[in-house]
């Protein structure tokens, strides 16, 4: 059986197509700057990369592109060998609680709340409606990045506003990287023999964001209305006092619209150090004593501990701290500068066995009362699985 599992942003698509027999991916790659100039993409396949540069107005487009490109590559003889097509959906509200096979009615509902999340969902609807066009008989399964938060309880999703705000706008917690979050969690299980397993996962990348896991089910997590909420990421700042966002737009004479901006894409390490969002430009910098990268990550760290330190006492009992994304698989700086202010709570770090990237590794010392795990996280194939499972049924 093959899954193409595709995972479309507001101009960018990514793609992977998997032969999940073996769980080899046969080629995969990324269309980038859709509806923009100069858009281009690159494949992978069979340790080739093609990158080129293609006008692009819309993601059909790219879609058009993509299947025409996998026949000449000779990857699958027709297109008929692609068995079903998984699709990451950023928003699913407080509806889709897991991934479901496309019907009209959930490509209606993808569109409806496009209000909550106006970069994606639209761009997600145009995807699922352009495979349609040119695989109409290929089933296709939605995987929704807000599901695995819906088991959260109401009494950690709601925000002390006024209740309207939840009735009318539907305002609360929906979270955010729950693919990445229940694949984490459901390798822990397979690797570790257990389901009973109490998780606290810290998704660190350029977006980061930490979950609580009871058992395989989410019971809290660090994004809330949007993914802005939470640590610092590469470009946003996390949790701040919104009373901020008036004041400023007074002092600086600016509109919501570009503090919302300068909250999204000028926060975070950036807004910090002056320099850089990327976590290795902020570890270069403070080789070189570079102050305002010494802060920066001494600020990133401490937002992290606190998340750690408010799920240990929601947990109750942590048997996993697992790391995962960009900078948990690959930073040991950032690893062990957690991990360490962690030590009141009996936990420590090996720091031989976390002189490791990107590999599925124990991390934690033997004395540690909690077990520490860098696990890479796979996304894609994630929603490969679901979409064959969910195929296999019907
Ligand atoms: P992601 O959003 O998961 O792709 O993660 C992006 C972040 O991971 C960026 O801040 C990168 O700097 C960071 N990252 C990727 N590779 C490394 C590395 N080798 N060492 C430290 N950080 C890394």
């Amino acid at each position: 059986m093959n899954i193409m599992s595709i995972n479309a942003g507001s101009s960018s698509l990514k793609f992977s197509l998997f032969n999940m027999d073996t769980k080899d991916v046969l080629l995969s790659g990324l269309f980038e700057r859709i509806g923009i100039e100069g858009s281009n993409y690159t494949i992978k396949y069979n340790d080739c990369k093609i990158k080129e540069e293609a006008l692009m107005e819309t993601h059909s487009d790219a879609i058009k592109i993509l299947m025409d490109k996998i026949i000449e590559l000779g990857v699958v003889k027709s297109l008929e060998e692609i068995n079903g097509i998984g699709h990451r959906i950023v928003h699913g509200g407080s509806i889709y609680k897991e991934s479901v096979v496309v019907t009209d009615k959930v490509l209606d509902d993808i569109i409806a709340l496009s209000d909550l999340a106006p970069l994606h969902n639209p761009a997600h609807a145009i995807c699922i409606k352009a495979f349609r066009d040119v695989l109409p008989n290929t089933p296709m399964v939605v995987v929704f990045d807000t599901a695995f938060h819906q088991t959260i309880e109401k009494d950690r999703y709601l925000y002390a506003v006024p209740y309207n705000w939840y009735t009318d706008y539907q305002v609360r917690k929906y979270g955010a990287h729950g693919t990445s979050h229940r694949y984490v969690a459901e390798k822990l299980k397979e690797e570790l023999g257990r389901d009973d397993l109490n998780i606290i996962c810290c998704h660190l990348g350029n977006g980061g964001s930490i979950t609580a896991i009871k058992a395989g089910k989410c019971v809290d997590t660090s994004m809330g209305f949007t993914p802005h909420a939470g640590i610092i990421m590469g470009t946003r700042s996390g949790d701040i006092d919104v009373s901020m966002v008036p004041y400023v737009m007074e002092k600086a004479g600016k509109s919501a619209g570009e503090i919302m901006n300068d909250l999204n894409k000028k926060s975070g390490f950036l807004g910090i150090s002056g320099i850089s969002s990327d976590s290795r430009d902020i570890e270069d910098g403070i080789k070189e004593g570079n102050e305002r990268c010494i802060l920066t990550q001494k600020m990133y760290v401490n937002s992290i501990v606190k998340y750690i330190a408010e799920y240990y006492l929601l947990l109750g009992h942590v048997d996993v701290i697992a790391f995962t994304a960009g900078i948990g698989e690959n930073s040991m700086d950032t690893r062990s500068d957690v991990i360490e202010k962690l030590s009141p709570l009996g936990i420590f770090i090996n720091p031989e066995a976390n002189n490791v990237r990107g590999k599925f590794a124990k991390i934690s010392d033997k004395n540690s009362k909690v077990d520490v795990y860098i696990v890479p996280t796979n996304e894609e194939l994630m929603i490969a699985q679901d979409t064959l499972k969910l195929i296999d049924r019907m």
